[in-house]
């Protein structure tokens, strides 16, 4: 079942207030519209009706895909974060249930880390070997460009036609783009694979620092 609920939303620039629907809850079989709003983020994206500014707008959901077994809670805020975890450590009853029923569940911080997350979804791949294979570009950049101060972040990217890349982002700047190649993804399904437990078994954050402490755990 989804949840929103209409609130109205004061614009920065013009500080008139315009309504915005927040959604506490996404679920794809009801709502399958959603499906495609938060891929292309429009979900998330206020317009001001008075002076047009658009901003984007950054709480807390559950994104739920039944279709695919699919449990993704994002969290604008550590409060929430933390909540969601201690429910899932605590075996929470209904998180419990989707995880008896195979579900993949995970909880992301960034809407640019959400959206990659249904990417690497919808492609069929794993998220943990996506990491791991992003802290590799990662490596190759710092060693290609040792001078940088710059806060630099990989993304997954797979653009309408299929064709994969990883993003390097520059302080939040898009840099440049590495084509994903798919050999070495296979190298490390073979590599990491065989210690990974089933994706659905997988602790709910997985990121960059995850993807580290496996690297370093696999050398
Ligand atoms: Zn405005």
């Amino acid at each position: 079942m989804s949840m929103k609920k209409e609130i109205p939303l004061e614009c920065p620039q013009c500080h008139k207030k315009t309504p915005f629907t927040m959604w506490q809850s996404i679920n794809t079989e009801s709502e399958p519209s959603m499906k495609e709003a938060v891929r292309n983020k429009s979900a998330f994206l206020f317009h001001c009706s008075s002076c047009g500014r658009e901003t984007m707008i950054n709480y807390n959901f559950l994104y739920h895909q039944p279709e695919d077994n699919l449990l993704i809670q994002f969290s604008a805020d550590d409060e929430n974060a933390d909540e969601f975890l201690s429910m899932l450590e605590s075996g929470d009853e209904t998180l419990h249930q989707f995880s008896e029923q195979g579900y993949v569940i995970r909880l992301t911080r960034s809407l640019n880390h959400f959206v990659e997350k249904l990417l690497i979804f919808d492609e069929g791949l794993d998220d943990r070997l996506i990491e791991i294979y992003k802290v590799l570009v990662l490596m190759q950049y710092f060693k290609q460009n040792p001078e940088t101060n710059a806060a630099i972040e990989a993304y997954f990217y797979s653009d309408k036609d299929g064709d994969k890349q990883i993003h390097i982002v520059a302080d939040g700047q898009y840099e440049c783009s590495v084509a994903f190649n798919p050999e070495l993804y296979h190298d490390l399904e073979n590599n990491f694979g065989a210690h990974l437990p089933a994706l659905n078994e997988s602790q709910p954050v997985i990121d960059e620092d995850w993807a580290f402490d496996m690297f370093e755990a696999g050398k």
